[in-house]
């Protein structure tokens, strides 16, 4: 997907429909600013004063561990035991990653005992073990401030290398991307395609960059056709976020368009494809042919009950699904099943892994999709919406998204002057 993205021509836009339209954007601007002047010295890290102790702040070298950590800085042997065995869930020692950095806070006085280890398991959590009388480890958080970010775009011909340097997360674009999966095609963008997103950055003690939250709002024009998209939560109880448009319509199909993340096509449904193989003669491929590694995991393109998980001939292993009256699906060339018939699937469930069984010359999964019995190119079918958002979550849905509607439709794009206009052009001047 990465590439398709390349050709957007990506801007920050910090405008606002408010009449003080310069005030705020300063606003913003300071505020953004600010995040990256304050660097003071920081005296409390972590929870502890570092006037304290001596410190050593550290990244994990190849074949540093725990153990000899400690060792090196007096702690004893039996108190090293004690942390790997009894903190194992707080703390396996084994887990330590080279690159990591940690901290030792040790005694101000000559022995220099370490008194406190810090490692930080990312960005944002890290694992504490206070070694100071009885032991006691602990995992905690960096405080995290979110900025709420707006960004634009209008899809260009040409690619430049700066457009992919303008201050955006590559995940927005590919959280993105997968928001609109079902209903763009992303292989075929268009000149003046134009996109607008509303999303948080992450950061760390006000000054260090963390990422990108997921996309809170979008909007999507393509070929003229606008799509909104809002984050809404479907299922409390589950916890699932949905992406929903301006009518309350999920943004998801019934189906993935894929059984296998992260794979290519490596051939399509084609009703006349020659073989030269079989003397050129005509040999339907009535599937669509996914190529990714041995193992890769495969997943049900939507939920149903498994009609068959079996072996047979040139389909090799398999593995058939019956979504309803009109759609079943079947996985073929699988190294091994997942699932057994009789059994009910959800959406985006393993059901089994690439494999080279049957008559295959490299490995992949022959996806099949059939309607009313009959064998279907599901790229080019128009596949069932999933159900839009539950009407009693709709009078609420709709009091959340009329301001953000609005945020979205007042934000500008930036683009890059298409014609020449003579009149423009004095003005600016
Ligand atoms: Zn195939």
């Amino acid at each position: 997907m990465k590439k398709f993205w390349g050709i957007l021509f990506i801007t920050i836009a910090l405008f606002s429909c408010k009449e003080d339209q310069t005030a705020i954007a300063n606003e913003t601007n300071n505020e953004i600013a600010k995040i990256h002047v304050i660097e003071k010295p920081v005296v409390i890290k972590f929870g502890f004063n570092l006037d304290e102790f001596t410190v050593q702040h550290d990244t994990v070298r190849n074949g540093d561990s725990f153990g000899e950590l400690m060792l090196e800085n007096n702690v004893d042997y039996p108190k090293i035991a004690k942390i790997s065995k009894e903190f194992k869930d707080t703390f396996d020692v084994r887990r330590i990653r080279v690159g990591k950095p940690y901290m030792i806070l040790k005694s101000k006085d000559t022995s220099q005992t370490a008194q406190i280890f810090i490692y930080e398991n990312d960005v944002i959590n890290y694992t504490v073990i206070d070694l100071r009388d009885s032991i006691v480890a602990y995992t905690d958080k960096k405080e995290v401030k979110y900025v709420e970010r707006e960004a634009s775009g209008v899809i260009e011909t040409s690619l430049s290398e700066a457009i992919l340097n303008q201050g955006i997360d590559y995940n927005v674009t590919n959280n993105l991307s997968e928001i609109y999966a079902w209903t763009i095609d992303f292989f075929r963008l268009q000149k003046g395609d134009k996109f607008k997103v509303i999303y948080k950055e992450k950061f760390i003690n006000d000054s260090i960059y963390a990422g990108a939250e997921p996309i809170e709002a979008a909007y999507f024009e393509h070929n003229g056709r606008p799509i909104y998209a809002f984050a809404y939560e479907n299922d409390s109880l589950k916890n699932i976020v949905d992406y929903f448009d301006e009518e309350a319509n999920n943004l998801r199909r019934t189906f993935l368009r894929a059984p296998v993340q992260f794979s290519r096509i490596s051939s399509r449904y084609n009703l006349k494809r020659r073989i030269r193989y079989y003397g050129n003669r005509i040999r339907p491929h009535k599937g669509t042919d996914y190529a990714a590694p041995v193992g890769t995991p495969i997943m049900a393109t939507a939920d149903g009950t498994v009609t068959e998980s079996t072996r047979k001939g040139g389909n090799g292993k398999y593995v058939k699904i019956r979504h309803n009256g009109t759609y079943s699906t079947q996985y073929l060339h699988m190294k091994k099943q997942k699932v057994k018939r009789g059994e009910f699937v959800r959406q985006g469930d393993v059901i089994g892994w690439i494999g080279m069984t049957g008559n295959t010359s490299g490995p992949h999964v022959c996806y099949r999709f059939w309607r009313n019995g009959r064998q279907v190119d599901p790229l080019r079918e128009e596949l069932p919406k999933a159900e839009p958002l539950a009407e009693t979550l709709q009078p609420k849905y709709f009091d959340y998204i009329t301001p953000v509607k609005d945020q979205l439709d007042c934000m500008l794009y930036t683009e890059n002057p298409v014609e020449e206009d003579e009149d423009l052009l004095t003005l600016n001047k």
